[in-house]
């Protein structure tokens, strides 16, 4: 099936490049566990795993997706405050179009 058509063609050069790629990783796999427990909560998974599932976990997987998505803003060089104040006065921007006729 894979062949050298399909083969990927990346390579990564800096310790920078490397460490952005494996926070990206880290995150998904933190995104996983969220989801994971998500499903729990709403009773969704199969019998063996909610009976191994602790419900303080779900809390730590929040801040586990959240710390690793700073990890990974920090390698990339986002100032993720700011990131996160601008998206926010997009959001009331369009809100606010939306709801509020003038
Ligand atoms: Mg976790």
């Amino acid at each position: 099936m894979a062949d050298e058509k399909t083969r990927p063609r990346y390579k990564l050069y800096s310790q920078r490049e490397k460490e952005i790629l494996t926070k990206t990783i880290k995150l998904n796999e933190e995104v996983g566990e969220l989801c994971n427990d998500v499903l729990s909560v709403l009773k969704l998974q199969r019998k063996s795993k909610l009976e191994k599932f602790e419900k303080r976990n779900f809390y730590e997987e929040f801040a586990d997706v959240i710390i690793t998505t700073i990890q990974l803003a920090n390698s990339a060089g986002v100032d993720i405050e700011r990131a996160i104040g601008d998206k926010l006065k997009k959001i009331e921007k369009r809100y606010l179009k939306d709801h509020i006729k003038s």
